[in-house]
């Protein structure tokens, strides 16, 4: 049986980003779904089942950060926001409440489909939960025995680093905000010490990185948080 394209929902206001999306998401081979508010948006959500929303956070009826707490009330399907750069703020909150990743308007198509594989990939990921072993490029990361290699080359992690990297591998393709990487790996009351997360992560990209400065793995969503690669 052929599986059929990727459904991608869009909740978008606006009308010339929901063409420019609409034209480059059919011409990449994905199908194609749009609402312009949110009332449509979730309607669409529950009715078309989507595999991967893509949601414009100003929209007329609500607040997309609202509109994320309500599909995550019922549902895990990915949400991409999009936003106007340079509002940082913003993307976290989002975050925080439950989206999987943001894009910056203006955004190119390489940006958007890389977005979107990241997501698609992670549902595959997810579901395959029985499955004890992540792996990406020339790492290799072992939840059963707990052990991490890169090139076959066994490496040792101190039990922080290993904490980090498990959460990472756990959301592995997610944007993480400082918030929630700092609540799962060091508890609720360290959600401020963002300097923790520096230093572990500068310790965990000497260990697995070829080049630390420009990291294949471990990558930085400035003023956000970080990201697991997945491809
Ligand atoms: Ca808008």
């Amino acid at each position: 049986m052929v599986e059929s394209p990727p459904l991608v929902l869009v909740i978008e206001d606006d009308p010339p980003i929901r063409h420019f999306l609409r034209i480059s998401l059919q011409t990449q081979g994905y199908r194609y779904t749009e609402a312009p508010t949110a009332h449509d948006g979730l309607v669409a959500a529950t009715s078309q089942s989507p595999d991967v929303i893509i949601l414009d956070l100003g929209l007329p009826d609500m607040d997309g950060v609202d509109l994320v707490r309500q599909i995550r009330s019922w549902s895990t399907m990915p949400v991409i926001v999009i936003s106007a750069r340079g509002k940082e703020q913003d993307k976290v909150i989002a975050l925080d409440a439950g989206a999987d990743d943001y894009l910056t308007k203006p955004f190119g198509i390489g940006e958007l489909t890389a977005r979107l594989r990241a997501a698609l990939r992670r549902r595959v990921l997810h579901s395959n939960t029985g499955e004890p072993v992540f792996a990406v490029g020339e790492l290799r990361v072992d939840r059963a025995t707990r052990s991490v290699s890169i090139n076959d080359r066994t490496l040792h992690l101190t039990p922080n680093e290993y904490r980090l990297l498990a959460v990472l591998v756990a959301h592995a393709g997610k944007v993480l905000t400082h918030r929630q990487l700092l609540k799962e790996v060091w508890g609720p009351q360290a959600t401020e010490e963002t300097h923790y997360l520096r230093v572990y992560m500068n310790q965990l990209r000497q260990k697995l990185e070829a080049h630390p400065a420009q990291p294949r793995y471990l990558l930085t969503e400035p003023g956000v948080g970080y990201r697991l690669a997945v491809e």
